[in-house]
């Protein structure tokens, strides 16, 4: 089974890498609420034990900066926003200020997937994506980071799981 960016052997398997894949766009944006802008997405693997990302940091993260990460995502769970998508030109997409992968190659016409709370118009996440996602955050679950290492100088990788 293959969705685009997704890779699944069964249903159920789909239904866990894509909370983990929408968990990976809430980990993006709080890293970069942590740690600052200088972070940025170095790649990127979901399985259906886990997710892991890698980013540009060039230090260990301490175990208060983990536990921010992790309330701020587990925060945005708890809100249960909407995640949806607009399609909109790739020139377009990118000058709504959405993250985006520097190394990927997107079509002309591409997905802007956000996760935002529709009332107050708070956005919490906003990055291009093929998908798919889960429709609320709250069908996450609990995310919990399980491991922080080097994979090289100025990357850092994170394992996080959805329990
Ligand atoms: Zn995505």
């Amino acid at each position: 089974m293959d969705t685009g960016e997704l890779k699944a052997a069964n249903e159920e398997e789909l239904k866990i890498v894509t909370r983990l894949h929408t968990a990976t766009h809430l980990l993006q944006s709080a890293l970069r609420k942590t740690l600052g802008d200088t972070v940025h997405q170095a790649g990127s693997d979901i399985t259906a034990e886990r997710l892991r990302f890698d980013f540009t940091f060039d230090r260990k993260l301490t175990p208060e900066e983990i536990k921010e990460i992790e309330d701020w995502v587990n925060m945005v769970v708890q809100k249960d926003v909407s995640m949806g998508y607009k399609e909109m030109p790739y020139e377009e997409a990118i000058k709504t200020g959405a993250l985006y992968f520097e190394k990927e190659k997107y079509p002309a016409v591409v997905k802007v997937y956000s996760a935002a709370d529709l009332k107050t118009g708070e956005v919490f996440s906003k990055e291009l994506c093929g998908g798919p996602h889960v429709s609320r955050t709250s069908e996450l679950g609990r995310f919990k980071i399980t491991k922080e290492e080097s994979v090289g100088a100025g990357v850092r990788r994170i394992r996080a799981i959805v329990e």
